[in-house]
């Protein structure tokens, strides 16, 4: 972060001084005291479980120089002489306020990324051709709502050329927020899927949601699209004042791959049209979703005016973040360790994987996905009619899961479908099953924390 006076960060945060502190400039923002640095604004956000104005005096002691807190709160002021005690009407618009100040100090370009599923996947590989070039800040791991973007922008320092940031919601108005902070100049819808129907009712509310990222574009912004997706190809390409560019496999759209070839688990290649000539790609990850990561990265490296032979270093230098799609293949079977998450979008994804993996016996072991609401029993229905062609072994774990199973067997699976509850169950079961040389999926939502079969997999042989 660079360095800024009490006086712009008051003046952001439209805060009132309740005491003034040793005169310093601030050299962070922070939400959390264990993670404090000296010269610190330290903010106290109120969660479910959480309260940080119970940490403020902790704040002090770890070097803070100055706090805010919620008016009306009573704060133990005899503990915290010699800092700034700041009074705001909320602490998370406050913070959120702060940021959007601190990001207008910027005039460089800002990347922001949504969509249902492939958010993470997508800003790293956009983030990794970038920095073949540039020097570029993206949100850490999956820091990407109402608190962890904000934080994200902090981190902005002088050296920085690009941010690539990443843009999650679970219901309406959240990405405006987000789009509000970050004025985005080019912004990337991944896909529309089905993750949080529950909160917006229907595919074409989430579409809505997605689209808040255009907000704030401008004329010669630009709006990325995955042109394949069934809702997002209806958006016209005209009416607008920004630029809309759609990618996707086929050659209507605006970048798409040409000769694609499918090398199983070690990814693609395609050849990408530059000008009237077509120039060599490839991605390492398997799963065509990452060719469409490709295509929104390829575009945006040419457009910040990247050579073609540095993109496709950047591209290569790309691995995929841990439990996402991740290959293991140093113990005695293959695992496809897809255990980050799950939605009935990344769910088929991850399958459509397994089922190209040649030669193998195919087990996939699939827990319940979370925040799916009413369509919950057929988002999962949806996976089971999907699974029936491509393994040989199905494991449900969960209750949800349950009707992954179901679903197979109505389809015609007609053996080899275990449905269980736990993860200790799965290790039991697939100790009994597993042998060498299998390929096994593990995927399911976070909370199912099926990271503990991986580990498992990993560590019998
Ligand atoms: P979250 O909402 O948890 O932040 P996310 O949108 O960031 O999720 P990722 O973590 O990138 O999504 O990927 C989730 C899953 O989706 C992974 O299993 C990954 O393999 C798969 N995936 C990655 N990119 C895409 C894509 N473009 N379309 C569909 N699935 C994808
Ligand atoms: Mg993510």
């Amino acid at each position: 972060m660079i360095k800024q006076s009490f006086e712009s960060i008051i003046r952001a945060c439209n805060g009132k001084v309740i005491q003034r502190g040793v005169e310093k400039n601030i050299e962070d923002i922070s939400t959390d005291t264990r993670k404090m640095k000296d010269n610190s604004l330290f903010v106290p956000l109120v969660g479910e479980n959480f309260d940080g104005h119970e940490f403020l005096v902790s704040a002090k002691n770890k070097g803070a120089c100055g706090i805010l807190y919620t008016k009306g709160r009573r704060i133990p002021i005899e503990s915290l002489n010699n800092i700034y005690i700041i009074e705001v009407e909320d602490t998370l618009e406050a913070l959120q306020n702060i940021s959007k100040y601190y990001r207008e100090l910027f005039d460089i370009p800002f990347i922001a990324i949504t969509g249902s599923t492939g958010k993470t996947s997508t800003k790293d590989m956009i983030s990794s051709v970038l920095s073949n070039k540039y020097s570029v800040l993206k949100n850490i791991g999956n820091l990407n709502n109402e608190i962890g973007l904000p934080l994200t922008v902090f981190n902005l320092d002088k050296q920085h050329e690009i941010a690539v940031l990443e843009m999650g919601m679970s219901g309406a108005g959240e990405i405006l927020d987000l789009a509000k902070i970050v004025k985005p100049t080019v912004a990337v819808i991944t896909n529309i899927g089905v993750s949080h129907i529950e909160s917006l009712g229907s595919r074409e509310n989430i579409m809505k949601a997605k689209m808040e990222i255009a907000t704030y574009l401008k004329k010669d912004d630009y709006l990325l699209l995955n042109g394949d997706n069934d809702l997002l190809s209806t958006i016209k390409k005209e009416r607008s004042i920004y630029q809309k560019v759609f990618f996707g496999l086929s050659k209507k759209h605006d970048i798409y791959p040409k000769n694609l070839v499918d090398l199983g688990e070690n990814g693609f290649t395609f050849d990408i049209e530059i000008n009237n000539k077509d120039y060599a790609f490839a991605v390492k990850q398997p799963g065509i979703h990452n060719v469409y990561n490709a295509l929104a990265a390829i575009w945006i490296g040419l457009h910040n005016d990247m050579e073609v032979q540095a993109i496709r270093e950047g591209l290569l230098k790309h691995e995929a973040s841990k439990m996402r799609m991740e290959i293991i293949s140093n113990c005695d079977v293959k695992i496809i360790n897809d255990a980050y998450n799950a939605s009935p979008d990344s769910m088929k994804a991850a399958l459509r994987v397994l089922g190209d993996i040649k030669g193998a016996r195919k087990i996939a072991v699939l827990g319940d996905m979370f925040e799916l609401g009413d369509f919950s029993q057929e988002g999962h229905r949806m996976v089971g009619t999907f699974a029936v062609d491509e393994v040989d072994i199905l494991i449900t774990v969960g209750n949800l899961a349950k009707w992954i199973a179901d679903e197979a067997i109505k389809r015609g699976k007609k053996d080899q479908v275990y449905t269980i509850t736990s993860n200790d169950e799965a290790i039991e079961l697939l100790d009994k099953l597993v042998e060498k040389d299998d390929v096994v999926l593990v995927k399911g939502s976070r909370g199912m924390m099926m990271e503990e079969i991986v580990r498992y997999l990993q560590e019998r042989s």
